[in-house]
């Protein structure tokens, strides 16, 4: 049975809220951003290289481990796009990459924010 898009969605939130939990609130530049997204971009390649690779050999209980992994760095792509959304409403003083609100992990508040 199709898994629905509801449960993949249902599935980002809840990495979005784990990984909330394990880094805080993040607030980080648009590059340093990108590169966080390539990195969990190529732990999916890697699953899918190791995917092909065990079904070349006929290893089935391999191929289906790699196949769920495929799919959890995938809701992990999927949640730092999210991640990266937010952080960008969170700073739309339009100063972008050189904005040290977005550059550091430090509290900055823009112009006409409340203390
Ligand atoms: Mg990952």
């Amino acid at each position: 049975m199709a898994i629905s898009t509801s449960k993949v969605l249902a599935a980002v939130y809840d990495e979005r809220v784990r990984q909330d939990k394990k880094w805080g609130q993040q607030n980080w530049s648009p590059s340093f951003y990108l590169a966080i997204l390539a990195e969990e971009f190529g732990e999916v390649a890697k699953e899918a290289v190791e995917y092909t690779i065990a079904g070349l050999k006929g290893n089935e209980s391999a191929r289906m481990f790699r196949r769920t992994n495929i799919v959890k760095e995938l809701i992990q792509v999927a949640a730092v796009a999210v991640a990266w959304i937010e952080a960008i409403d969170r700073h739309d003083c339009g100063v972008a990459e050189a904005c040290p609100c977005i550059t550091y992990q430090t509290e900055h508040k823009h112009a006409g924010e409340q203390a």
